[in-house]
């Protein structure tokens, strides 16, 4: 039994097989640079790695080949349906739902605040509708978790009428994620499922931290779009929204011109001027460049505040998960954000950070209540326990 698990962007489809069960993933690949003539499959199944050009390739190709694919591997028999990652799902959505109709109608209706990511989604959902036309489809939605959050978390100090005429409200993103990591974060750092306190910290290139009481997310830093919040990797994360309209008038530029600019070139990569990757602005600022150490010492001590903050909604602090590719892997941003939240009680423990908490359940404080740990995320898994338990529910 395993589910097909697809995220679909605007030029790539990513895909894997996964049996929720056991979590075991016999195949897992991404479908590339779609609609170029340089679209290519690339996949890693048995530890190997392959690569099949698919020249001109759009999403409904590419998940013809990826059916070639898994009927070759001999796992197309074994699927008993197909979970969809999808961005936004506004305030309809505060679970993952069978894929129906009016299920397809909603998620359009949510375009306009997910403009980016929710079409390539749809295209993705009918595609595999074609493909797959006797195989149950569920959607899973990256707003869904933080749709527990209480108005005084979701309002922003704005007009009220624009809730209500434009949908602006804090929605919260990365919540496979969140959901995922606080449930491991229970086991691992054995706290109790019906009392416990913690704050997610999601670090990939998009990040975003969540205050998540008992099973259920109070508050997260990502709002109407994913670009409010922490510094990311070209994201700036929130900024005085003046600057927009300063810009703009001071540059000549439109003030979507700016906008994309605080979306795509701001973050590590605007302040450091290197890279939006965090491996490779760390190597500069130890090799003594200056922007490069501003910029992860603007990253650390504003993801502090945003974790010091985010206790407030919670009431104290049982623990503190560090995920995604910079949570799980860099040391000194770990240490550096323990640091700065020493006065919570967290206090770091070098040698288990030096090991990502390796041999002590992910542990990096030598504080165990709050602790500080790292909890590797795996959204797909949960995209295909979700997908497997809406099929068992019938
Ligand atoms: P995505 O959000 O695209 O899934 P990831 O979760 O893979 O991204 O995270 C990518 C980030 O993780 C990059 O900034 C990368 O530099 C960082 N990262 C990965 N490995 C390391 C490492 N060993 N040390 C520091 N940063 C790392």
């Amino acid at each position: 039994m395993s589910v097909l698990v697809l995220n679909c962007g605007s030029s790539s489809l990513k895909f894997a097989v996964i049996d929720p069960r056991t979590a075991a993933q016999p195949v897992a690949g991404i479908a590339q640079r779609l609609g170029s003539p340089e679209a290519s499959l690339d996949w890693k199944n048995g530890g190997e790695k392959h690569s099949r050009a698919l020249p001109g390739a759009h999403h409904d190709v590419a998940l013809r080949a990826v059916v070639d694919l898994l009927r070759d591997l001999g796992l197309l028999d074994g699927l008993v349906g197909i979970g969809h990652r999808v961005v936004h799902g506004g305030d309809e959505f505060a679970s993952s739902v069978p894929i129906t109709p009016e299920v397809i109608a909603k998620v359009e209706a949510c375009i306009p605040l997910g403009p980016l990511h929710n079409p390539p989604n749809l295209v993705g959902i009918r595609v595999s509708q074609e493909v797959f036309p006797g195989l149950p489809q569920v959607a899973v939605f990256d707003t869904a978790f933080h749709q527990t959050m209480p108005p005084v978390a979701y309002t922003y100090p704005v007009p009220y009428e624009w809730r209500e005429q434009f949908g602006v409200r804090r929605y919260g993103f990365h919540g496979t994620s969140h959901r995922f990591v606080a449930r491991q974060a229970l086991a691992q750092a054995k706290l109790p499922a019906d009392d416990h306190a913690l704050v997610t910290a999601h670090l990939g290139n998009g990040c975003s931290c969540a205050a998540v009481r008992n099973g259920r997310s109070l508050d997260t830093t990502m709002g109407l779009t994913p670009l409010e919040g922490v510094m990311m990797g070209t994201r700036s994360g929130s900024v005085d929204p003046a600057i927009i309209g300063h810009v703009a008038s001071a540059n000549g530029r439109s003030e979507r011109d700016v906008i994309d600019a605080l979306n795509k070139k701001s973050g590590l990569l605007g302040v450091s001027g290197i890279s939006n990757d965090l491996r490779a602005v760390e190597e500069a600022a130890a090799q003594g460049h200056e922007r490069a150490r501003l910029a992860i010492d603007i990253f650390c001590y504003v993801l502090a505040k945003a974790i010091a903050a985010l206790v407030v909604p919670i009431g104290r602090l049982d623990a503190l998960v560090f995920t995604g590719g910079i949570g799980e892997n860099s040391v000194t941003v770990r240490a550096r954000v323990v640091e700065h939240l020493g006065f919570l009680g967290l206090a770091l423990d070098p040698e288990a950070n030096g090991r990502h908490g390796r041999g002590q359940d992910g542990r990096v404080t030598t504080s165990v209540r709050p602790q500080a740990l790292v909890v590797p995320t795996n959204e797909e898994l949960l995209i295909a326990m979700d997908t497997a338990e809406i099929l068992h529910r019938g």
